[in-house]
């Protein structure tokens, strides 16, 4: 019985892992062709303060439908492209794509908000990282003060020194900073204190079930309060509920981000929405 049973689990086993490893091949494949057949493109999830009710800046979320295969999500994509080093090139075209979508809303006479470029750590391990992104900005006419570079909690931790140079080249050249999915990593407190970042991005994992669970509460609570003694400000990711958002504000969290105000969505429907909409997206009292 014992024989058979584990017969059967290495069966089970070799299958699932062949399935996998079919899927990162197609895609793989698949994503060779991506940019050159322009099947990427940037939907933008609108942020919004929880003290004026107004837009303060946008995600940039980067959307792939493949010829082939249809929709693809960076969680599954990302990851691939990371490993084969792809990871360069789509980065790059992220930062010229809102760079571009930028410089075309200014022309259209539109005032923009501020917009949130998800950094990998192939590229942030580049040195001349800034000078890329100067560049890119350069090329487009776009001003510094429109572009924000988001690095995650994990990727700022892991050479500390690596990560205050590159923060302050991007300072001087008046790019803000956040750090992403915070509370999920392992910032020791001294380093934090060097970052020249302007925000923390609470986890959606805590702002998911803060209203039910005590410790996500407290972890939410906690990172608000270190962010103000350390002057950054703080937005909360993944707001799904009222709920949420009521606790958040009354906790004091400066911004929000999530469904409850909106998905990300194609730049249109953004300019739209939210850019020539001069109005309060919500009042949190409501
Ligand atoms: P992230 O940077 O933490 O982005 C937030 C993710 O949460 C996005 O998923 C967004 O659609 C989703 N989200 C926003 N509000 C809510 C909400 O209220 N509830 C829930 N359940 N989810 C919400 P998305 O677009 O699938 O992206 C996933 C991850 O892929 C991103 O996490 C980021 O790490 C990566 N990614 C996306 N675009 C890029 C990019 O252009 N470059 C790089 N390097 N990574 C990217
Ligand atoms: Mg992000
Ligand atoms: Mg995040
Ligand atoms: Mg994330």
């Amino acid at each position: 019985h014992a024989k058979h049973t584990g017969r059967n689990r290495y069966a089970f086993f070799t299958e699932e892992m062949q399935a996998i490893s079919t899927r990162a091949l197609t895609l793989g494949n698949a994503l060779h062709d991506a940019l050159e057949r322009q099947e990427f493109s940037l939907h933008y999830q609108p942020q919004i303060s929880l003290i004026t009710g107004k837009i303060i800046g946008a995600e940039a979320l980067i959307r792939w439908h493949s010829l082939e295969l249809g929709h693809v999500s960076p969680g599954e994509f990302i990851p691939l492209a990371e490993e084969s080093g792809q990871i360069l090139a789509i980065g790059e075209w992220v930062l010229r794509e809102t760079a571009r979508q930028l410089k075309q809303w200014l022309e259209e006479g539109i005032t923009p908000v501020r917009i949130a470029v998800n950094l990998s750590y192939a590229q942030f391990q580049v040195n001349d990282l800034p000078a890329i992104v100067a560049a890119i900005l350069n090329e487009y006419a776009v001003p510094a003060q429109y572009l924000e570079l988001e690095l995650t909690e994990r990727i700022a931790t892991k050479d500390p020194e690596h990560t205050i140079t590159i923060l302050e080249s991007f300072q001087q050249l008046g790019i803000h900073t956040s750090i992403d999915d915070f509370g999920t990593g392992y910032s020791s407190l001294s380093y934090l204190q060097r970052f020249p970042v302007y925000k923390l991005k609470i986890d959606q994992s805590f702002v998911r079930n803060m209203t039910t669970n005590t410790n996500d509460q407290v972890i939410v609570g906690t990172i608000i309060l270190l962010a103000q003694q350390l002057g950054m400000t703080t937005i909360a990711e993944g707001v799904e509920t009222k709920a949420q958002l009521e606790m958040l504000y009354n906790i004091g969290c400066d911004d929000i981000q999530g469904y409850y105000i909106s998905r990300p969505i194609p730049a249109e429907e953004f300019k739209i929405g939210f850019l020539q909409k001069k109005q309060r997206f919500l009042v949190a009292q409501d």
